[in-house]
């Protein structure tokens, strides 16, 4: 990508979306394309393809989905495959009508088979069930690898479909009833801390083993990819069947460690209570990320500094709420 380059950042307002906008805007992009949801529907055919036309992209991050945490995947699973189906079918084929030069895809590492041998390696696609509490949403992200690689053999594009582990940083989804993990505790402990209360209530047995990578480290990964040369960029296509890359950081933590971790952080020095009725999900899910060290990334973002910076963002955006 050149700095006057088109770049249309899909989900520019999301968590990794809003870290690429930081990210290309910090590399000097001058030619940044957004979208808010109300300016254009995904979902809309019709739409999309005047979007492309008009816009003519060279480069395209699809980070816009519907996403949440166990709970929202539970209920509303029609949503969850309904909406992404949408979106990935039509930014994948607008872009390959409009000739875009590349496009990478965002999913999650949901799309893994529950019980995958961990860490878990990219070839692992496709050999065993899903987990059930998001299997809508993996179906989807999965539909999309798959029309990545299609659109790639039949029509030569060139679309990378990149998978991270759990993300989190400024920006997030701090409503308890959608959110993942992370921000759920953050704000959980906060409130708890603010309030003088003594319990903050951890959903599960707190024995699941998650990875955390900070968004901006996230957004580093998908620039660098992007800009990879064309012969390398090229050889990954061919090598990687489909053309998929793990981005995570190869280390992760129990749900217990990590309420631990954000309790010091925030400063709640109360009980933490683990609330058995609801759901663990996959008990481990560890991301290989070989295919992307190989390529000289590594995390600069470490879980302790990014749950200081992930809380301090969350702090002054409920003062901004207030003022
Ligand atoms: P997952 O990684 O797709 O399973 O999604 P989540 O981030 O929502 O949940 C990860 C794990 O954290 C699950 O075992 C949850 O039960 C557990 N967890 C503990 N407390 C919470 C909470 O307050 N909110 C959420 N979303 N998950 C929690």
């Amino acid at each position: 990508m050149e700095p006057q380059s088109r770049v249309y950042v899909a989900g520019h307002r999301g968590l990794v979306g809003s870290a690429l906008v930081r990210r290309l805007e910090a590399a000097g992009h001058r030619s940044i394309l957004k979208r808010t949801h109300a300016e254009l529907e995904l979902g809309d055919a019709a739409a999309v393809r005047r979007f492309f036309e008009t816009e003519k992209p060279e480069y395209v991050f699809l980070a816009a989905a519907k996403v949440g945490g166990i709970l929202a995947n539970n209920t509303y699973p029609a949503q969850f495959i309904a909406e992404n189906l949408a979106i990935q079918t039509n930014v994948i084929h607008e872009a390959y009508r409009a000739g875009v030069k590349r496009l990478l895809f965002l999913g999650s590492s949901c799309i893994y088979p529950r019980d995958c041998p961990q860490p878990i390696k990219e070839e692992y696609l496709l050999t065993g069930p899903l987990e059930a509490t998001n299997r809508p949403y993996a179906i989807a992200k999965i539909a999309g690898i798959e029309m990545c690689w299609s659109y790639n053999r039949q029509y030569g594009t060139r679309y990378l479909s990149v998978m991270p582990t759990n993300l989190y940083g400024p920006g997030d989804n701090y409503d308890l009833q959608t959110s993942h993990v992370l921000p759920a505790l953050i704000r959980k402990m906060h409130e708890a801390k603010e309030r003088g209360e003594r319990e903050v209530v951890v959903w599960g047995t707190g024995t699941p083993r998650r990875e955390f990578l900070y968004s901006d480290d996230m957004a580093d990964a998908c620039v660098m990819l992007m800009n990879l040369p064309d012969e390398r960029f090229d050889f990954i296509l061919a090598q990687y069947q489909p053309p998929l890359i793990n981005v995570g950081c190869g280390e992760d933590v129990t749900i217990r460690e990590l309420a631990e971790t954000v309790a010091k952080v925030v400063g709640f020095q109360g009980k933490l209570v683990f609330d058995t009725t609801k759901p663990d999900g996959t008990m481990r899910k560890l991301l290989d990320a070989g295919r992307l060290q190989e390529l000289g990334w590594k995390q600069r973002v470490s879980l302790h500094a990014g749950i200081v910076s992930a809380y301090s963002a969350f702090v002054s955006d409920q003062y901004a709420e207030l003022d």
